[in-house]
């Protein structure tokens, strides 16, 4: 075992290196200004083995902010609140191949409700459903939840909270849509601040790597068996990751590198490798969480060098569910 595991870090500790060159290439977010301080050349990643191994690459230490990752929990947190039906009769589970922010899918839609609840206006209304009447209360069941996987409280970054509250044009925007159509559970400003807020919690990828360990676990915690999100709602978060996840690269993103996953705007991505049924080349790792940071964006919002990398180990390691 600690030979797979010395190998493996060489592994990718090489291919850290070798796609820290693409850190050039795309732009980091500027629509929340804040954002924009971020280093263009940093890539990192780190692995969580269900079965406990780890190993991490690149710049690991750096915290970044959740932004649209927080979509999957907020999505799980809601189903074990409110129940799965009566949040997928509020909110759909189609892709809508278009952009995150896309007021036009709201508009054009025949169903009565939104795409899916990774997309902002998805997102938004099951934000409206967390029960509580204050934004500190509507998210302390996602807080609890974080804390349970993570084993601490992950901090609010106040700074982007304030700059993404200050640039959110688009969102009241999306928000109005909403209200208008009757879709939100709670009030306007009050939905579109806890919204902005479990955005603004800040994480490292060793949490994103535990985060997507215990969904590839079906939601159980290996070492004490408890089962933290039910077997159903883990999976069907992986569904939306798999064909949602990536916005409106989600399905190059499956055929590409095949494993549910969740992209934000501060370039973090988790990611999610299932165990497999059938011999794997890797018994070492087979069932993994993987999170990667890489703030340099393509056009639709997902980090290059972290795609890049994640393709690469994916292949290489044949992760995909397919
Ligand atoms: N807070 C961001 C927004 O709604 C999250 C978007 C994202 O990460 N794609 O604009």
């Amino acid at each position: 075992t600690q030979t797979t595991q010395k190998w493996l870090q060489n592994y990718v500790d090489d291919w850290v290196n070798f796609y820290q060159k693409n850190t050039n290439e795309g732009e980091v977010a500027s629509y929340i200004p804040i954002l924009q301080e971020a280093n263009q050349q940093h890539l990192g990643i780190s692995i969580l083995g269900i079965n406990g191994m780890e190993i991490r690459s690149g710049n690991v230490e750096i915290p970044f902010t959740i932004q649209s990752i927080s979509k999957v929990f907020t999505f799980i947190v809601a189903c074990i609140q409110r129940g799965v039906s009566y949040v997928l009769s509020k909110v759909d589970v189609e892709p809508t191949g278009g952009a995150f922010n896309s007021i036009m899918h709201l508009e054009t839609r025949q169903v009565k409700k939104p795409f899916n609840p990774l997309v902002n206006a998805g997102a938004i209304t099951i934000t409206s459903m967390l029960i509580g009447d204050t934004a500190e209360r509507k998210l302390e069941g996602f807080y609890q939840l974080l804390e349970k996987i993570l084993g601490y409280r992950p901090p609010l970054n106040i700074d982007v909270y304030q700059s993404e509250n200050e640039s959110s044009v688009r969102n009241r925007a999306i928000g109005y849509y909403l209200l208008e159509m009757g879709y939100l559970e709670s009030e306007l400003d009050l939905t579109l601040e806890t919204y902005f807020k479990q955005c603004s919690i800040e994480i490292t990828i060793d949490d994103l790597a535990r985060l997507g360990m215990i969904l590839a676990n079906d939601g159980e915690d290996p070492s004490t068996q408890e089962e933290i999100i039910p077997r159903q709602v883990a999976r069907l978060a992986k569904v939306l990751m798999l064909t949602c996840g990536m916005y409106d690269a989600s399905g190059k993103f499956a055929a590409y590198v095949g494993i549910p996953a969740k992209s934000g705007v501060s370039g973090g991505i988790v990611a999610v490798a299932p165990p497999r049924a059938r011999d794997h080349q890797l018994p070492f790792l087979d069932g993994c969480g993987i999170g990667v940071y890489g703030p340099a964006l393509d056009k639709q919002g997902n980090s290059i060098a972290g795609i890049r990398l994640l393709r690469h180990i994916a292949n290489q390691w044949d992760l995909s569910i397919f």
